[in-house]
């Protein structure tokens, strides 16, 4: 049987850029590829050398309305200044002391989406979110405790990535499937956008990661994709009861077959692959199941990144003390499992993604914490 493309959905902005039935809300330019920008731009009766121009000033001149687009004719830029662009407004932005900045951005429905942007020396990475919210419901996660809303689009994924570069007066080098939502819960908009961060924005495949708690089927699918991007499984556990008893979703799918899907992933397209283990204390980080996890990555060519557990409101799970961090990582690496720790960066408070959208409505006023605005 053919493999089953998951980027065909009806409702993408790509679909709609292409052929618009009645009804539907104009679709915002922004994911448009040179082909698409170009065939938009003959149906609207101008020369095709003006889709060069247009994605030009879509993806670097941060052109927010036609009518910003100055090279273009004014008549027709009136006439045809309802058409969005596809840009959110910012809402809120908060900055750390090592620089690392918190964007919350207000979508055209009104929902907030957050977005956080981590500069290094080298490289401008952004952690963008594909949902509103997200279904999976993981016990310790901000986000899965707000429950699901919608999914973004393509452009409000893209979004994101040029809000960032904006900010920063900087090009963005890696881009991280880690905010709010499951990527692979929105496979239609989360591949298209993906593929224009390539085409578009200019990010390198290998430098686009994509982050999933693992839908049955998916990752097989995103092989078949061969969008070259890393993927990244959040795991959690060494095994499937105690996997599920984190990570509800788990339920319908053993981990077993996960780890099985990975390894063909792997096979498949080349790639390592990476696996997120967020260290719970007393219930995830105990030596035998730093065992069970070594024993479960057993002849695999995996990396896995540990990730110390950032205390959210809703539960009253613990970072495991520096100690027992060191003494899991170095095990791993006794046996030969590749192994990391996740620096959590100028994240005093509301570290993981989802968490600063889930405060700000509290009365806390822990948002402030950041330092205050640095707008340009
Ligand atoms: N839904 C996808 C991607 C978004 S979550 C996924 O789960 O992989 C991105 C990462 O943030 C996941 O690895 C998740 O485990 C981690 N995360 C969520 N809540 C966290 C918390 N309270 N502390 C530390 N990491 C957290
Ligand atoms: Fe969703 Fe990822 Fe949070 Fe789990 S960790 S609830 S999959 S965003």
């Amino acid at each position: 049987m053919a493999p089953v493309s998951i980027a065909s959905n009806p409702q993408s902005d790509a679909d709609i850029l292409q052929s618009r039935p009645d009804r539907q809300p104009l679709p915002p330019l922004l994911g448009g590829s040179i082909a698409e920008l170009t065939q938009w731009v003959k149906d609207q009766g101008q020369p095709a050398y003006r889709a060069k121009q247009l994605h030009q000033w879509i993806y670097e001149r941060g052109a927010r309305s036609l009518m910003d687009i100055t090279v273009f004719p004014k008549t027709w830029r009136e006439a045809a200044a309802e058409i969005p662009i596809g840009r959110s407004e910012l809402h809120h932005r908060s900055e750390s002391r090592d620089g690392t900045v918190k964007f919350l951005l207000k979508m055209t429905d009104g929902q907030i989406v957050e977005t956080v942007g981590i500069p290094t020396r080298d490289r401008l990475t952004v952690c963008v979110s594909s949902q509103v919210g997200c279904a999976m419901g993981c016990d310790f996660c901000a986000t899965g405790k707000g429950g699901f809303v919608r999914n973004l689009s393509r452009s409000e994924i893209l979004d994101q990535v040029l809000t960032v570069q904006e900010d920063f007066d900087r090009r963005v080098s890696n881009v991280v499937f880690m905010g709010m939502g499951e990527p692979l819960h929105n496979p239609a908009a989360v591949l298209s956008a993906a593929r224009s961060l390539n085409q578009d924005i200019g990010i390198g495949k290998r430098y686009i990661t994509i982050s999933t708690v693992g839908i049955p089927g998916r990752i097989r699918q995103l092989a078949n994709e061969r969008l070259q991007a890393t993927l990244a499984v959040s795991l959690h556990a060494p095994n499937q009861a105690l996997r599920e008893s984190i990570v509800p979703s788990a339920a319908s799918y053993p981990i077993e077959e996960l780890i099985e899907d990975c390894r063909d992933y792997a096979a498949e397209t080349g790639r390592r692959v990476t696996f997120e283990y967020i260290l719970l204390a007393g219930v995830n980080d105990s030596y035998e199941c730093m065992e069970e996890l070594a024993e479960l990555l057993h002849g695999f060519q995996a990396h896995v990144n540990l990730i110390p557990y950032n205390p959210i409101d809703e539960v009253d799970y613990k970072r495991p003390d520096p100690t027992r961090i060191r003494d899991f990582m170095q095990a791993l690496d006794d046996r030969n499992v590749a192994v990391s720790i996740r620096r959590t960066r100028g994240l005093e408070s509301d570290a993981a993604c989802g968490q600063l959208r889930a405060n700000l409505g509290k009365p806390t006023g822990r948002v402030g914490r950041f330092g205050g605005d640095r707008r340009r």
